[in-house]
């Protein structure tokens, strides 16, 4: 049985939160108009900016990662103008279906699922037509696939017109990520993926490229108005009640984060990839992303032995002591997402394989 008194996440999301963490969030409440709070978010803002490699800006909002998308879209693409949504797994899908909620015209670069983007797509569909925003979801957390957004992104910065969004909820901090060496206009991400915060707050660096384009829409929302977080962004503050007890824990987690090294967690999660792969492969299992695009924070494997995946939940949760997933959307049952990710570390990932091993024994 487990040593820790508590059942273990092994999620794509919400991840296991390191006990520090989650007593950072106990501290006693500050208001958000006052210094304290100035000097908080100062510190993190920061951080932030040294973890998604930009000089620009990092807003904070108190939400989930999807309202982010919707802040991008509303605030990137104008009336009349189209957005081109790269779609190939869960995610990705709904951010296309938030840009028509939001009653945008949408085009779609659909590639099967498991597959990746490739950047001469993209040329071809902006050879075609003319598009305010491209959308990309840097990791796809559904079928494992992480997109080739550097070179995306050279594609996109061609046309000057165009920006480049990406979602990076389930890559950054996870695997490499440089928004402004890549000419990405906003990079957004939530805090319950490889960042290792509870959920309940999301992050996006934004371009000034975006801000300007932002000033010609008369109707951008109001929650995620990028123009409105920025205004308050350069009094050190949000035009909101911001989650402060999130953003205390994300101070706290961005200095171990800087203590390890962003290019060393890179690392990590490689390794954890890696052994991962080779778990999955020498026990007959097939890997369903496709090869040369697998993640490096999480691997969907093909359930290629048949194995009952509700039992294997069952018996990892009350044997192991791990929360474990079961895949996601349309690929559920078929596949079986091993998410090593966040401050996952390379014994916990070998408990949960173990555990595995157990079960199939
Ligand atoms: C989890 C996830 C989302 C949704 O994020 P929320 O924080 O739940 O809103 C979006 N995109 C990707 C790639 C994800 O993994």
């Amino acid at each position: 049985m487990s040593q820790f008194d508590h059942k273990r996440l092994f999620l794509p999301g919400p991840v296991e939160v390191r006990r520090e963490i989650l007593e950072a969030q106990t501290a006693p409440m500050i208001g958000h108009r006052g210094g304290d709070f100035a000097g908080l978010f100062a510190r993190l803002q920061g951080k932030l900016k040294r973890a998604f490699f930009t000089d620009s800006r990092v807003v904070v909002s108190g939400s989930s990662g999807s309202g982010l998308w919707e802040g991008a879209i509303r605030c990137g693409v104008r009336d009349g103008r189209k957005v081109l949504h790269l779609t190939g797994g869960a995610f990705s899908e709904r951010w296309a279906d938030v840009s028509r909620a939001n009653g945008l015209q949408v085009d779609t670069l659909q590639v099967d699922w498991g597959r990746a983007h490739k950047p001469e797509m993209v040329a071809e569909a902006l050879g075609k037509a003319r598009y305010d925003a491209v959308c990309a979801v840097h990791n796809e957390t559904s079928t494992g696939v992480t997109n080739p957004i550097q070179a995306i992104g050279e594609v996109v910065n061609q046309h000057d017109d165009t920006l480049f969004f990406v979602d990076t909820v389930s890559g950054f901090l996870g695997t490499e990520l440089r928004v402004d060496d890549w000419g990405i206009d906003i990079a957004l991400t939530s805090s319950q993926k490889a960042f290792a915060l509870p959920p309940g707050i999301a992050f996006a660096a934004v371009s000034d490229r975006l801000l300007e384009r932002a000033k010609t829409i008369r109707q951008r929302g109001y929650y995620f108005d990028l123009l409105t977080l920025e205004k308050s962004l350069l009094k050190n503050n949000t035009p909101s009640t911001p989650p402060i007890a999130l953003m205390v824990a994300a101070d706290v987690q961005m200095d171990a984060i800087l203590e390890e090294g962003i290019e060393a967690r890179w690392a990590r999660h490689r390794a954890m990839r890696d052994a991962t792969h080779k778990w999955a492969l020498a026990r007959g299992f097939g890997l369903y992303a496709q090869a040369g695009y697998r993640s490096d924070t999480v691997t969907t494997i093909e359930n290629t032995l048949g194995i009952d995946v509700d039992a294997m939940a069952d018996y990892m949760l009350n044997e192991a002591g791990f929360v474990m997933d079961k895949g996601y959307g349309a690929i559920k049952g078929k596949t079986i997402r091993l998410p090593h990710m966040g401050d996952v570390t390379m014994d916990m990932l070998n408990e949960v394989l173990c555990g595995l091993d157990a079960f199939m024994a």
